[in-house]
Protein backbone atom coordinates (compact mmCIF):
# COMPACT_ATOMS: atom_id res chain seq x y z
CA UNK A 1 0.00 0.00 0.00
CA UNK A 2 1.31 3.16 -1.45
CA UNK A 3 1.76 5.54 2.03
CA UNK A 4 -0.51 8.25 0.74
CA UNK A 5 -3.49 5.43 0.56
CA UNK A 6 -2.89 5.67 4.26
CA UNK A 7 -4.14 8.82 4.41
CA UNK A 8 -8.53 10.04 4.63
CA UNK A 9 -7.95 13.93 3.74
CA UNK A 10 -5.25 16.49 2.78
CA UNK A 11 -5.44 19.44 5.51
CA UNK A 12 -2.53 21.40 3.83
CA UNK A 13 -0.70 20.86 0.64
CA UNK A 14 3.21 20.64 0.17
CA UNK A 15 2.03 24.36 -1.88
CA UNK A 16 0.22 25.33 0.89
CA UNK A 17 2.65 24.99 3.66
CA UNK A 18 5.37 26.60 1.79
CA UNK A 19 4.17 29.66 1.07
CA UNK A 20 3.50 29.51 4.55
CA UNK A 21 6.27 29.22 5.81
CA UNK A 22 7.77 31.34 3.89
CA UNK A 23 5.63 34.14 4.92
CA UNK A 24 6.50 33.05 8.76
CA UNK A 25 10.38 33.63 7.77
CA UNK A 26 9.90 36.80 6.48
CA UNK A 27 8.00 37.97 9.72
CA UNK A 28 10.67 36.79 11.97
CA UNK A 29 13.08 38.30 9.54
CA UNK A 30 11.79 41.57 10.03
CA UNK A 31 11.26 41.10 14.01
CA UNK A 32 14.36 40.40 14.64
CA UNK A 33 16.89 42.52 12.15
CA UNK A 34 16.58 45.27 14.34
CA UNK A 35 18.58 43.21 17.44
CA UNK A 36 22.50 42.95 17.79
CA UNK A 37 22.45 39.43 19.91
CA UNK A 38 21.72 36.50 16.88
CA UNK A 39 18.90 34.79 18.03
CA UNK A 40 18.63 30.93 19.19
CA UNK A 41 16.24 28.81 16.88
CA UNK A 42 15.56 25.55 18.84
CA UNK A 43 13.55 23.08 17.14
CA UNK A 44 11.60 20.61 18.95
CA UNK A 45 12.51 16.96 17.48
CA UNK A 46 11.23 15.29 16.15
CA UNK A 47 8.29 16.80 14.74
CA UNK A 48 9.67 20.21 13.88
CA UNK A 49 12.48 18.76 11.82
CA UNK A 50 10.90 19.64 8.73
CA UNK A 51 9.47 23.04 9.90
CA UNK A 52 12.60 23.85 11.31
CA UNK A 53 14.53 23.13 7.95
CA UNK A 54 12.80 24.79 5.93
CA UNK A 55 11.95 28.07 7.96
CA UNK A 56 15.33 28.65 8.77
CA UNK A 57 16.42 28.76 5.12
CA UNK A 58 13.16 31.82 5.24
CA UNK A 59 14.96 34.14 7.72
CA UNK A 60 17.46 36.18 6.22
CA UNK A 61 19.73 36.61 9.26
CA UNK A 62 22.36 35.27 11.30
CA UNK A 63 20.66 32.90 13.85
CA UNK A 64 22.03 29.86 15.35
CA UNK A 65 20.45 26.49 15.29
CA UNK A 66 20.20 24.37 17.86
CA UNK A 67 17.48 21.25 18.95
CA UNK A 68 15.85 19.80 22.13
CA UNK A 69 13.56 16.98 22.67
CA UNK A 70 11.17 16.27 25.28
CA UNK A 71 9.18 13.51 25.86
CA UNK A 72 5.43 13.83 26.17
CA UNK A 73 2.88 11.49 24.22
CA UNK A 74 4.50 7.64 23.99
CA UNK A 75 3.04 5.73 20.78
CA UNK A 76 -0.88 7.12 21.25
CA UNK A 77 -2.33 9.57 19.97
CA UNK A 78 -3.07 10.97 23.99
CA UNK A 79 -0.97 13.23 25.71
CA UNK A 80 0.44 11.71 28.98
CA UNK A 81 0.94 14.99 30.35
CA UNK A 82 3.99 14.66 31.97
CA UNK A 83 6.82 16.47 29.36
CA UNK A 84 10.07 15.86 30.66
CA UNK A 85 13.27 17.40 28.45
CA UNK A 86 15.46 14.02 27.29
CA UNK A 87 18.13 15.80 24.93
CA UNK A 88 19.19 19.12 26.05
CA UNK A 89 20.49 22.49 24.34
CA UNK A 90 23.80 22.00 23.01
CA UNK A 91 24.12 26.43 22.80
CA UNK A 92 24.58 28.59 25.56
CA UNK A 93 20.86 30.58 25.82
CA UNK A 94 21.71 33.07 28.58
CA UNK A 95 20.69 36.66 27.43
CA UNK A 96 19.32 35.59 24.01
CA UNK A 97 16.78 35.53 21.70
CA UNK A 98 15.06 32.39 21.85
CA UNK A 99 12.65 30.81 18.97
CA UNK A 100 10.73 27.61 19.81
CA UNK A 101 9.93 25.96 17.18
CA UNK A 102 7.16 23.29 17.48
CA UNK A 103 4.97 20.79 15.08
CA UNK A 104 1.99 21.65 16.82
CA UNK A 105 0.46 23.17 20.74
CA UNK A 106 -2.04 20.82 21.15
CA UNK A 107 -2.69 20.74 25.30
CA UNK A 108 0.22 23.30 25.60
CA UNK A 109 2.02 20.96 28.44
CA UNK A 110 5.31 20.48 26.21
CA UNK A 111 5.92 24.23 25.48
CA UNK A 112 5.12 25.58 29.14
CA UNK A 113 7.39 22.80 29.94
CA UNK A 114 10.12 24.27 27.34
CA UNK A 115 9.43 27.89 28.34
CA UNK A 116 9.93 27.04 32.37
CA UNK A 117 13.32 25.41 30.90
CA UNK A 118 14.73 28.08 28.51
CA UNK A 119 13.75 30.85 31.67
CA UNK A 120 16.01 28.24 34.02
CA UNK A 121 18.63 28.96 31.18
CA UNK A 122 18.47 32.83 31.31
CA UNK A 123 17.19 33.22 27.98
CA UNK A 124 16.04 37.16 27.70
CA UNK A 125 13.28 36.56 25.56
CA UNK A 126 11.13 33.59 24.39
CA UNK A 127 9.24 33.24 21.27
CA UNK A 128 7.09 30.37 19.57
CA UNK A 129 6.83 29.50 16.34
CA UNK A 130 4.33 25.96 15.94
CA UNK A 131 3.39 25.28 12.50
CA UNK A 132 0.35 24.33 13.97
CA UNK A 133 -2.15 25.26 16.55
CA UNK A 134 -5.01 23.19 18.07
CA UNK A 135 -6.62 26.31 20.08
CA UNK A 136 -9.82 23.93 21.38
CA UNK A 137 -7.42 21.55 23.37
CA UNK A 138 -5.46 23.88 25.37
CA UNK A 139 -5.46 23.25 28.96
CA UNK A 140 -2.31 24.38 30.26
CA UNK A 141 -1.46 28.55 29.94
CA UNK A 142 1.89 29.80 28.70
CA UNK A 143 3.40 32.83 28.76
CA UNK A 144 5.91 34.14 26.25
CA UNK A 145 9.00 35.75 28.26
CA UNK A 146 10.23 39.78 27.56
CA UNK A 147 9.59 40.85 23.99
CA UNK A 148 8.75 37.13 23.17
CA UNK A 149 6.19 36.92 19.80
CA UNK A 150 3.84 33.70 19.16
CA UNK A 151 4.02 32.80 15.66
CA UNK A 152 1.48 30.17 13.59
CA UNK A 153 1.13 28.40 10.50
CA UNK A 154 -2.00 27.24 10.26
CA UNK A 155 -4.99 26.78 13.11
CA UNK A 156 -5.63 23.07 13.35
CA UNK A 157 -9.25 21.56 13.47
CA UNK A 158 -9.59 18.83 16.57
CA UNK A 159 -8.23 15.71 14.53
CA UNK A 160 -5.13 13.89 14.87
CA UNK A 161 -2.73 14.56 11.75
CA UNK A 162 0.52 13.52 10.71
CA UNK A 163 2.98 14.49 7.84
CA UNK A 164 5.50 17.18 7.54
CA UNK A 165 7.21 15.77 10.89
CA UNK A 166 4.15 14.69 12.39
CA UNK A 167 4.14 11.24 13.44
CA UNK A 168 1.88 8.31 14.13
CA UNK A 169 4.03 5.80 16.18
CA UNK A 170 7.13 7.42 14.81
CA UNK A 171 5.76 6.81 11.18
CA UNK A 172 4.21 9.33 8.76
CA UNK A 173 7.28 12.10 9.24
CA UNK A 174 8.15 11.73 5.83
CA UNK A 175 4.48 12.82 3.60
CA UNK A 176 5.43 16.27 2.42
CA UNK A 177 1.84 17.33 3.48
CA UNK A 178 -0.51 17.27 6.86
CA UNK A 179 -3.16 15.31 6.44
CA UNK A 180 -5.73 13.06 8.40
CA UNK A 181 -5.32 9.11 8.67
CA UNK A 182 -7.70 6.70 7.92
CA UNK A 183 -9.73 5.25 10.95
CA UNK A 184 -8.40 1.84 10.58
CA UNK A 185 -4.58 2.79 10.25
CA UNK A 186 -4.90 3.20 14.35
CA UNK A 187 -6.13 -0.46 14.36
P1 LIG B 1 0.92 19.24 24.03
O1 LIG B 1 1.96 19.10 25.08
O2 LIG B 1 0.68 20.66 23.58
O3 LIG B 1 -0.37 18.56 24.42
O4 LIG B 1 1.38 18.39 22.79
C1 LIG B 1 2.40 18.75 22.03
C2 LIG B 1 2.95 17.56 21.29
O5 LIG B 1 2.00 16.50 21.12
C3 LIG B 1 3.30 17.98 19.89
O6 LIG B 1 4.58 18.54 19.84
C4 LIG B 1 3.16 16.69 19.13
O7 LIG B 1 4.36 15.96 19.20
C5 LIG B 1 2.06 15.94 19.85
N1 LIG B 1 0.74 16.13 19.18
C6 LIG B 1 -0.30 16.87 19.58
N2 LIG B 1 -1.32 16.83 18.69
C7 LIG B 1 -0.89 16.04 17.68
C8 LIG B 1 -1.50 15.60 16.44
O8 LIG B 1 -2.63 15.93 16.04
N3 LIG B 1 -0.73 14.79 15.67
C9 LIG B 1 0.52 14.38 16.03
N4 LIG B 1 1.16 13.59 15.19
N5 LIG B 1 1.12 14.78 17.18
C10 LIG B 1 0.41 15.59 17.99
MG1 LIG C 1 6.28 18.74 19.09
MG1 LIG D 1 4.62 12.35 18.25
Amino acid sequence: MDLNDHIEKILWTEQQISERVSELGSQITQDFKAGNVVPVVVGVATGAFLFLADLVRKIHLPIIVDFIRVESYGSGTVSSGQPTISFELKVDVRHKHVILVEDIVDTGSTLSCLIEYMKSKGASSISVCTLLDKPARRKVHFELVGEGKYYCGFECPDYFVVGYGLDFAEVYRNLPYVGVLKPEMYE
